[in-house]
């Protein structure tokens, strides 16, 4: 086992949550992101398919549904473990005019026949919606 690590654990935890896709391609692109624009370096990350829309039900049916009770289960116990408090909701997809290939793929399974606008749309509607269920 190597112990010529840099890092070093602390018992101070970061007190924020990020919500992001779990997709690999994206995870240097969201650190520089969080760096950048909310000026933090560590956080506890609850990585899934969809990012924050995997917390919404809004587009979902069926077993989707339950899906997104269960992930609103599992970040509701982090948020209380890690006496978290700011939670921060990413969603993914392509820049404007970019390719579909780029969408995010859960919101591609959700909506097989949306274009890139409309995935975007419902991006936007999950994110108000639950923005709507926050509590202070
Ligand atoms: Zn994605």
């Amino acid at each position: 086992m190597a112990t010529d690590t840099p890092f070093k654990w602390t018992a101070t935890r970061p007190n924020a949550l990020v919500v992001a896709c779990s997709d690999g391609r994206l995870q240097v692109a969201t650190d520089a992101f969080l760096a950048r624009e909310f000026k933090i370096t560590q956080y506890d990350r609850f990585y899934v398919p969809g990012g924050g829309g995997a917390l919404s039900a809004s587009a979902s049916s069926g077993n989707d549904v339950e899906r997104a009770k269960q992930m609103c289960h599992e970040c509701r116990y982090l948020v209380e473990l890690h006496a978290v408090k700011r939670v921060i909701l990413l969603f993914h997809g392509p820049t404007a005019g970019g390719r579909i290939e780029a969408a995010c793929a859960d919101y591609r399974r959700k909506l097989p026949w949306a274009p890139v606008a409309e995935l975007r749309q419902q991006q936007e509607a999950d994110a108000a919606e639950l923005l709507g269920r926050r509590q202070p």
